[in-house]
């Protein structure tokens, strides 16, 4: 089983500030059908609002979604989805300390963090905004109150087009890379070759993981240098880098995704 895993926002969906290639979308929907590849999303999205996206854009419904960051699966069968209660149970299991509520109340009061409303909070995700001027000392502060008491882990990201910083805290058993190593599993697949791609913040961590990364050409810059660092360290990691000018394409987002797919042999 060949799969073929990648985040959504501003990796396969066109929605940053960089021009997307006419027909990406088609193409992937084209060849992902073409090579039989399980096609998974690994978004920071929640059901319904991958379900909007994948309607806004037209890009076809993945086989599984991994949605919350990585604390729910589901699988898309018969036209409709089925929530993976076996991940649930692993992750309570693997993190016995975690507890969101107790976490909401260690950072409440904590000054330019704000609370995410209650579609974006789940039983393992605790989520906030963050001013982003300020995430020093709110990562800081959050750290002093948080850190290493909750099995969880702390994840912040950018969102470049609002602005605005995110704080996820997740349980350490629970992230984006953690549910794709229980797919891969599942499936039989080596995690070598699972194919993952990824532009920012959060995707560091299945693009470190051992498996075969892709970052799409807008990646952010600070995710580039991360994995680069991450790359010297770990001389056995293996991360493409879309650079575009392949097969008519500019390796932005959905042809960044298609060019990686490519450079994996899960399109030939
Ligand atoms: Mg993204």
């Amino acid at each position: 089983m060949k799969i073929l895993a990648t985040d959504m926002d501003r990796t396969l969906l066109p929605n940053g500030s960089w021009q997307g290639d006419d027909g990406a979308i088609e193409l992937f929907n084209e060849l992902t059908g073409q090579f039989d590849v399980l096609v998974v999303y690994v978004t920071g999205r929640n059901l319904a609002l991958a379900e909007a996206a994948t309607h806004e854009f037209g890009v076809r419904p993945p086989d599984i979604l991994i949605g919350d960051v990585g604390t729910t699966i589901r699988k898309h069968e018969g036209g409709g989805w089925h929530f993976d209660e076996g991940w649930s149970r692993h992750v309570k299991r693997v993190s016995p300390r975690w507890d969101a509520m107790a976490i909401r109340e260690a950072v409440a009061g904590i000054e330019g963090l704000r609370e995410q409303e209650a579609e974006h909070q789940n039983p393992f995700k605790q989520s906030y905004y963050a001013d982003h001027g300020r995430r020093e000392e709110i990562i800081a502060a959050v750290s002093e109150r948080v850190e290493g008491r909750y099995d969880e882990v702390i994840v912040y990201s950018y969102d470049s087009m609002d602005d605005k910083g995110l704080i996820d805290f997740l349980p350490n058993s629970a992230t984006k890379q953690t549910a794709l190593e229980y797919v891969a599993e599942e499936y039989g697949c080596d995690k070598g070759e699972v194919v993952f791609c990824g532009d920012s913040g959060n995707d560091i961590f299945p693009l470190t993981a051992g498996f075969s990364g892709v970052l799409v050409r807008n990646a952010d810059e600070q995710l580039v240098e991360n994995v680069r660092h991450a790359m010297e360290q770990d001389p056995d990691l293996k991360v493409y880098f879309a650079k575009g000018d392949f097969k008519g394409l500019n390796g932005y987002y959905t042809s960044g995704v298609i060019e990686g797919a490519y450079h994996y042999g899960l399109f030939k």
